[in-house]
Order: structure tokens, then C-alpha cells, then sequence
């Protein structure tokens, strides 16, 4: 039956949804959007929207769906997020209220990634073995045990008490060691309720790795209803669609490092208060030849040798030098140390492997060690994928195709972290043969896509663009914000060359320092690295000359505790980088000054950036205006999207980089912001116009 209800009767001003909300404000933007994808919907189009803060694009999407649900009960949608925040808020706000308000009984969940879950097994042998765990997290352990009789979800974001990453990976729901069907806790896993739930749902929400981990597991299924991670879906929304690439970028990455390394071996045999313990020795009983488990002992320390002396080499060829380093590779294979390295390391790798296979082939099958034989498996498996990570770079074969990088930093307490990651570069041909073209319909929309109004370069990103032989509905859709009355946006003309450092960082911190003494906090000042980010801090803070301000740095305190700090306290300010671009919701006056100090362009030795700008010249093409600037533009547009969050927010935006009025380019800049007052002239001007700005009486 269809159902024909129109958008329009359930967005009006007398429909339902006004009647549930308080304070309802109709938008035409939002009916627009919803117009839109409801057309994507019935007639199998791909659809791309960028939707303006305050569209509600979240309900421009939902309705929509909700009338496809209730038209076609047996169709499932997947919508998958970015982020944990916009899921929590689709399945425990936004589908709620329509669910009630109009009258939709759609069935709808949450699955997340596997290692969300508590995995019950892994979790009682745990406690079997709580003497090699030490004291705290012993008690976490009984801990975890009583919520887990009382968890319907088994998610770890429920559980009511801080678990540490390093215990959790170790009682978390893990693909290679999960048993499945062949489990004495099947009946009672979360993961397996979790991925019931979603069986039975019109809707399922997920997070965009998770959606790329069902593409990878169906590519190459000829069933498209093939389905391991997630159920058959016919109907697809990517919201925060500017992220799936970000995305695609750390799912796709392999990583070795060596602390992991030695963690898995530590699982497989590990002597502990004069004890030998570990996978193997439970395993030894099962085997047939159980004094072929003693090879694997006698090549257990020259394999941790080797992996010693594979990370020292590493480090003598980055020269110590921390960060993130693109890996050349004529200067990688000339260097006969790393070569030999590389290659010893890699022989090590195959002869341990070869002994823990003989291992493992010579166990008999017994119910009583089955979990150890499965998990000692995925073990060799892993150790295997890094020999064959180590093998791509001796050869270096996937050069033209992929990044090779390296990650080195020291911690505070002096801990040296050493990767060693391959990267695809290019994720086009993967998501358009994987989502795009695969799905009848499918929603993409966030509130930065756009260049100068333009999707090219987000569409060529994800391997849209002309590549695509289907119909494509794309619209960008204005905030209904007033920003031309409500944000000033002021750009200082006496800033100098952010290339001359220390003038720049002088005038700087002065004008950083007037500014938010005269808007009395309520500031975010944003940075494009860590490094100008501290430096600038120290020297803001010495020119305050009260305490009448809260000042705060990222780094200092988790981001949670930080955000909320920020938002409590009208007279905080905030100097952050990175992800603070995104995803910072302080509505009101919390938030009145946003100060960037930077054209966000990206680090042009990061080795991702690097790999790509390479390949577009390659190809004769120009890297700045095809991959810097629209880069740098996005980011730009999410950092100033910080500021407005509803329409009765206004305050200033001040950008400290000179580029913007001295580069041609600025101009490209600035038409791609929402239209604001603009102010231009020196420091000291500004600072004027600011205060009469925030302090003028409002109509
Ligand atoms: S089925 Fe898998 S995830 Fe569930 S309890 Fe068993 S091993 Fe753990």
C-alpha cells in the first residue's frame, strides 16, 4: 500500500511534527532536502546534499525513509555516520520522536563494529587466568563480569566504570577469535543479539568503517544479498559524507608494530612468575606430537631479537625523527642496512610461522581446547598478514598504488612508538564498485561537500564524478541562518606572512590576546598543528594580566572533560587543533569568538597528502588548486561551521592568515563561507569593531 502522505503535510507548520515539538520552526531547506531524497528513494538515484547548519537534515533524511519503511515493510536502509555522537542521537532522539509524532512504527537499531561487544568467552577465560592480569585490572575483570549479568547490549559505551583499551581488547568480540556457532555462549552473545536486532530492522545504523567492512567482505560475492557483517540493504544514507574518505583511509591501512607483535606472541607462550603459560601450552595436551611445541620455544627469542633489531634499524634510517614520514622508495632500496633488515626480519617472521603451523596441524580436535586452537590460529594469521606487510616492503610492488609511511614518536614517559603502515592512495574505483554502484539508492549529505559551491571534488574523491553511468541528483541547500545580520567575519590587513614565523607568532598572540579579552572568552582559537598550537598558548597566557580567564589547551585533559568545561564556562577559551575542526557543538553564547590561526592546508610532507599530490602530477595535473585548496576549503568551512549552531547564536570569526586578502585564491576562499559582514583593516581596528559588535544592543 502506498503511503501517500506528502512531505510537505508532515514539515508544515500544522503537521505533526510541529504539534510534538516545542518551538518548531518550519524550513524550507529541510522540505527541499526531504523532497529530494524521497525522489532518490522512489526512483533508485544516487542523491548529494549539502545541507547548511540548521536545515535538521537528520529529519530532511528520516521522513523520507520512515514513508519508504512504511510503503515497502520488507526493504531495509542502512545509515551510516562518522561519528559515535550522531549515531547515539538518530537511534535515541530523532527516530524516537517520529517513531511517536508520526505515528511510523519502523523497526530500527544500532550495530557497531564487533569489538564494541563484550565477548562473553573471552571474558570468562580471562577470568580463569586473573592471576597474570595485575591487581586493578583483576578487579575490572569481577567488575565487568556483574554488569555483564546486567547489560542488555554488552556495548562497551554502556558500561558505567573506565575500562582501559588494553584490557578491553582483550575481552572484546575479536573476528579472528570468535567462535560463532561453534560457541557455548552463543545464546547469549551480545554480538550475535546485536546483529539479530539489525536482522529485524527497516533501519540500521551503523559507522562508516563498518559499512566499509561489509563492502570488502561482498566484493567478489555474487549474491548482493551475500551478508556477514550487515544484513541485505537495498537503500543506503552516508551522513557526514565528507569523512568516508578520512575513513576509508584508516580502514584501509596495515599497520606493523612491534609492541603489537610481541603482545600476540605473549599470547602464545609466556612465562609469568616462573610459570609457562599461553595458547600453545593449553594446546600442547591436544597435540600429537606434542614435543614439536618445544621448536617453537627455541625460536621464540630470536624472533623477539629480530624484532628488535628491525625497529632500531627502522629508527637509524628515519634518523629519530618523530612524526609521520613518507617512505621514498629508491632511497628505501638503496639503503643495503634497511634492505638486510627487512629481509632478516622477514625470514624470521616465515620460519616461526612455518613451526607455529606444524603446531597447530599436529593438534587433534578437542571441545575443551577448541577456543585456544581458534584463537592461536587467528594469531598465525596476523603474524602472517605482517610478514606479508614486511614483504611489500623489501619489493616495494605496490608503489604506484599505495602509500608507504612510517609513524615514530616518543611519549612523555620516554616510550618509543614505531609503525610501519601501506596506504592505498586512491579509493575511487573501490567505493564506486563497492557502494555506488551497487545500491538502489543512496543518500549522501553533510554540511561540507561543496567547493565554490561545486561537488567535483568530493565526488572524484569517492568515485562518483563521470565515472558513474547513473542518475545523480546533487544540491546544495543554504543554512537558513542569518548570518549576513548575525556573524562577523573579520580579516586582519597588517598580519604578517604566516612563512615569517616569529612576526608572525608576535602579532599573533597579541591580537589573540585583545581579541578574547574584549569578547571576555567564550573563544576557540584553532591551529593547524600541535607545535604552533602549545607555543601560542604559553605566550597568550603570558600576556594576561588577569585571571578573569579560563584558559584551555587540548592535550591537557581528555576532550570530553575539556568540551565541557568550554561549555559550562562562558569565560573559557579554548586553543585546539585536529579534530576540534569538527564536531564541537557549543550553541549560544559559550561560543562567540572562533579565531583561526591558519589557512587549514595540509602538512605537505604528510605522507597521505604527499602520495596523492604526487600522483595528480604525475598526471599533469594541479595539485594545489585540485587537492590543496579544496582540502583546505572544507576544513575551513567545518572549522567556521563551529560557530553558528542555532539561529540565535551570532558572534565574530576572525582569520589570522594574510593569504586570504594577499592570494588570489582568497577570494575563492571566501565565497565559499556563508555570507557574512566582512571587516578587513589592521589589528588594532578590528579589535575596536569586534567590541562594538558583541556588545551592541540587539533589536
Ligand atoms: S560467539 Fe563469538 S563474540 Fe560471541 S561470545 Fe562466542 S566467541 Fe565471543
Amino acid at each position: 500500500m502506498k503511503n501517500d502522505i506528502s512531505i510537505m503535510e508532515l514539515l508544515g507548520s500544522e503537521g505533526p511534527i510541529a504539534g510534538a515539538k516545542a518551538g518548531y520552526e518550519y524550513r524550507d531547506g529541510q522540505v527541499t532536502m526531504a523532497s529530494l531524497v524521497q525522489t532518490a528513494l522512489d526512483e533508485d538515484q544516487i542523491c548529494i546534499i549539502e545541507a547548511g547548519t540548521g536545515i535538521g537534515k537528520s529529519f530532511a533524511y528520516l521522513i523520507p525513509l520512515f514513508i519508504w519503511c512504511m510503503d515497502h515493510p520488507d526493504d531495509r536502509t542502512v545509515i551510516a555516520t562518522s561519528t559515535i555522537h550522531l549515531q547515539h542521537q538518530l537511534f535515541e532522539k530523532d527516530i524516537p520522536f517520529l517513531q511517536e509524532a508520526l505515528h511510523m512504527p519502523v523497526r530500527s537499531s544500532v550495530l557497531k563494529g564487533r569489538n564494541n561487544y563484550l565477548c562473553k568467552r573471552r571474558m570468562y577465560k580471562a577470568i580463569g587466568q586473573r592471576s597474570i592480569f595485575d591487581a586493578q585490572d583483576g578487579d575490572l575483570l569481577g567488575r565487568i563480569m556483574v554488569w555483564s549479568n546486567q547489560t542488555i547490549s554488552g556495548d562497551r559505551a554502556e558500561l558505567p566504570f573506565p575500562v582501559s583499551g588494553k584490557l578491553w581488547s582483550q575481552i572484546c568480540s575479536d573476528a579472528d577469535t570468535c567462535m560463532g556457532f561453534r560457541c557455548q555462549h552463543r545464546d547469549s552473545c551480545f554480538l550475535m543479539e546485536a546483529r539479530k536486532k539489525a536482522l529485524q530492522s527497516q533501519i540500521v545504523i551503523v559507522n562508516h568503517h563498518l559499512l566499509l567492512a561489509d563492502m570488502i567482505l561482498k566484493q567478489g560475492e555474487e549474491d548482493p544479498d551475500f551478508s556477514i557483517i550487515l544484513p541485505p540493504f537495498s537503500r543506503l544514507v552516508i551522513d557526514e559524507a565528507h569523512n568516508i574518505e578520512k575513513n576509508a583511509t584508516s580502514y584501509f591501512t596495515d599497520v606493523y608494530d612491534g609492541r603489537t607483535l610481541l603482545s600476540l606472541l605473549a599470547r602464545l607462550t609466556h612465562t609469568r612468575r616462573g610459570s609457562i603459560g599461553g595458547l600453545l601450552e593449553e594446546l600442547r595436551v591436544s597435540s600429537h606430537d606434542p614435543l614439536s611445541f618445544n621448536a617453537i620455544y627455541q625460536q621464540l627469542n630470536g624472533f623477539k631479537l629480530a624484532i628488535d633489531a628491525f625497529d632500531t634499524a627502522i629508527e637509524t634510517f628515519i634518523a629519530s625523527r618523530q612524526g609521520s614520514q613518507f617512505i621514498e622508495r629508491d632511497r628505501f632500496l638503496s639503503n643495503r642496512m634497511i634492505t638486510t633488515a627487512c629481509s632478516d626480519f622477514h625470514e624470521q617472521i616465515r620460519a616461526y610461522t612455518a613451526i607455529l603451523r606444524a603446531c597447530l596441524d599436529s593438534c587433534e580436535e578437542m571441545p575443551e581446547v577448541a577456543s585456544q586452537f581458534y584463537e592461536a590460529t587467528a594469531i598465525r594469521v596476523k603474524i602472517e598478514s605482517i610478514g606479508k606487510l614486511i614483504g611489500h616492503y623489501i619489493s616495494f610492488d605496490l608503489s604506484e598504488t599505495h602509500v608507504y609511511w612510517i609513524d615514530f614518536w616518543v611519549s612523555d614517559m620516554q616510550i618509543r612508538h614505531l609503525s610501519l603502515k601501506l596506504t592505498p592512495v586512491d579509493f575511487s574505483s573501490l567505493l564506486r564498485e563497492g557502494i555506488f554502484n551497487v545500491y538502489h539508492s543512496i543518500i549522501c549529505t553533510s554540511a561540507t561537500l561543496t567547493v565554490q559551491n561545486r561537488f567535483d571534488h568530493w565526488e572524484q574523491k569517492v568515485g562518483i564524478g563521470d565515472q558513474i553511468d547513473r542518475e545523480c541528483i546533487r544540491q546544495s541547500i543554504l543554512s537558513p541562518f542569518d548570518y549576513r545580520n548575525r556573524v562577523l567575519m573579520c580579516l586582519p590587513s597588517d598580519a604578517p606572512e604566516p612563512t615569517s614565523y616569529r612576526e608572525y607568532m608576535d602579532y599573533g598572540s597579541r591580537l589573540i590576546s585583545e581579541l578574547i579579552t574584549t569578547a571576555e572568552g567564550g573563544a576557540l582559537v584553532l591551529f593547524t598543528s600541535y607545535a604552533m598550537l602549545h607555543e601560542m598558548y604559553d605566550l597568550v597566557c603570558a600576556q594576561q594580566t588577569t585571571q578573569q580567564l579560563h584558559m584551555l589547551k587540548q592535550g591537557d585533559q581528555d576532550r570530553y572533560r575539556l568540551m565541557k568545561q568550554f561549555v559550562e564556562d562562558e569565560h573559557s577559551v579554548l586553543f585546539a587543533t585536529q579534530s576540534f575542526w569538527e564536531g564541537i557543538d557549543a550553541p549560544g553564547n559559550t561560543l562567540r569568538l572562533l579565531i583561526v590561526s591558519r589557512l587549514p592546508f595540509s602538512v605537505p610532507t604528510e605522507p597521505i597528502f604527499y602520495a596523492k599530490k604526487l600522483l595528480l602530477e604525475k598526471q599533469g595535473r594541479n595539485s594545489f588548486f585540485e587537492l590543496s585548496l579544496p582540502d583546505a576549503i572544507i576544513k575551513l568551512k567545518q572549522g567556521f561551521g563551529r560557530l553558528m549552531r542555532t539561529s540565535e547564536d551570532r558572534g565574530v570569526v576572525c582569520i589570522l592568515d594574510s593569504r586570504i586578502l594577499n592570494k588570489r585564491y582568497g577570494k575563492q576562499v571566501i565565497a565559499s563561507l556563508p555570507q557574512t559582514q566582512l571587516m578587513t583593516g589592521t589589528g588594532e581596528r578590528i579589535v575596536e569593531r569586534v567590541e562594538d559588535f558583541l556588545y551592541a544592543k540587539q533589536p
